[in-house]
């Protein structure tokens, strides 16, 4: 049963769109802009279930990923060297468009390159340089740069870290402010002259002859000729009669109070990514651990637990800091959408239903990209559009 709405929302906020994009974090607003930029007078809203995006995009760690090189090398092995290649040059892309598309003063862009802390136990000395030297020749193509890996263990007694035994730097990968990315990136959609509107919970999508109705908490009925799913691991609550391939993976994050003379600078990966660290200003971030207890965190509870709260810190005194001069000042966690083969899903799941969703951890520099293939696809089938 349709709401108790007026002529007035009936007929503006509420009227027939071309698109609905489900889900306002950076997939949709990415999305919503490279829609926009291939067609300008098609009617774009965006509907978001809370009041502020709140999955993954406004709770990450900011990293601007270009991918370590055990990840790559991970990637390489399982899913092969030309799907490896094809992700990282969409990241290494997607990197571009962000500073490209926003003044880096909005979002606190900060180039201040990538580095992986390795132990000997997890790739031998002599391993390491045929490691670094396999993907620099495979990458030389994407970065234009002969030496996109080097080896630089001399930094980690300069950077303050403890306990590793080998450090590989690049220069591709940035940090950058979450929550003000967001923010520009709702500011340049509504500019463009699309509708955000929050507070509204998408509850079932129905496919009919021409087009969707799109059924909400709210009891608001909306319609459009086409509706794109970015509700990341959440999309299995309102693709009814459709299983969405996507794993939850919480992911938890520690702040600590200002360090005086933090000697940190950079955005940090071990362990195949599942800890990462960088520095905010002269405070630490650090999140991951979800390899000390998977089960648990299989799942979209925006809660922190005591298993991987003491984990991040036992790490933070282990490796980044043992300084005893600071506290934990905050916590908390996210929801990531993850896919078997660590690839993004975008998939239609009825004829006018698209869905795009699982940047796994890496959101941040792949959405941008992910985003144009997205529109392309939304577009190339829709008469009227
Ligand atoms: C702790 C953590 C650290 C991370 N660190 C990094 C990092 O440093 N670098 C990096 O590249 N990536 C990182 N990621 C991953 C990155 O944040 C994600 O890949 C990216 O944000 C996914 O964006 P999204 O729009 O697909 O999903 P989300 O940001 O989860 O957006 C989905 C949106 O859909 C909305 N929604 C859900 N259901 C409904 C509904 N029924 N109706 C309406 N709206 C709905 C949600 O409220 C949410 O706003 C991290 C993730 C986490 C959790």
């Amino acid at each position: 049963m349709q709401a108790n709405i007026s002529i007035w929302e009936k007929e503006s906020f509420f009227a027939p769109q071309d698109v609905i994009i489900v889900g306002g974090g950076l997939m949709g607003l990415w999305s919503a802009i490279a829609v926009k930029e291939r067609n300008a007078k098609l009617r774009v809203t965006i509907l978001e279930k809370n009041t502020t995006p709140l999955g993954a995009s406004t709770r990450n760690a900011g990293f601007a990923c270009f991918g370590s090189p055990t990840e790559l090398l991970h990637d390489a092995q399982t899913l092969g060297e030309e799907a490896m290649l094809t992700t990282t040059e969409k990241r290494f892309k997607g990197i571009e468009k962000i500073t490209r598309y926003l003044p880096k003063h909005q979002i606190d862009y900060d180039p201040c390159e990538g580095f992986e802390c390795i132990t000997k136990t997890q790739l031998p000395s002599v391993t390491i340089a045929d490691s670094i030297a396999y993907l620099n020749k495979l990458l030389a193509s994407i970065t234009g740069k002969q030496h996109t890996f080097i080896r630089n263990d001399a930094a980690l007694t300069t950077l303050g870290l403890q306990n590793f035994d080998a450090l590989i730097q690049n220069k591709m990968e940035a940090g950058l402010h979450s929550g003000k990315l967001v923010q520009a990136l709702q500011v340049k959609a509504i500019s463009m002259g699309m509708q955000i509107l929050s507070g509204i919970e998408v509850t079932e999508c129905l496919q009919h002859n021409i087009g969707v109705q799109v059924h909400t908490h709210q009891k608001i009925v909306f319609t459009a000729e086409k509706v794109l799913l970015c509700t990341n691991a959440f999309s299995n609550n309102i693709a009814t009669g459709h299983t969405i391939p996507v794993t939850p993976g919480r992911g938890q994050i520690i702040l600590t109070s200002p360090i005086q003379n933090l000697p940190l600078q950079g955005t940090f990966h071990f362990d195949a990514g599942f800890y990462y660290w960088r520095n905010l200003g002269n405070r630490i971030l650090l999140g991951g651990a979800r390899n000390k207890a998977f089960d648990e965190e299989t799942t979209t509870e925006l809660t922190t637990t005591h298993t991987i709260q003491n984990a991040l810190e036992d790490f933070l005194k282990q490796h980044v800091h043992p300084s005893i001069h600071y506290s934990i000042e905050q916590r908390w966690s996210g929801i990531m959408g993850f896919t078997h083969n660590h690839l993004p899903y975008i998939h239609y799941i009825e004829p006018n239903i698209l869905v795009a969703i699982a940047c796994n951890g890496m959101g941040v520099a792949l959405t941008p990209i992910i985003a144009e293939e997205v529109a392309n696809r939304l577009l190339q089938t829709n008469k009227a559009i």
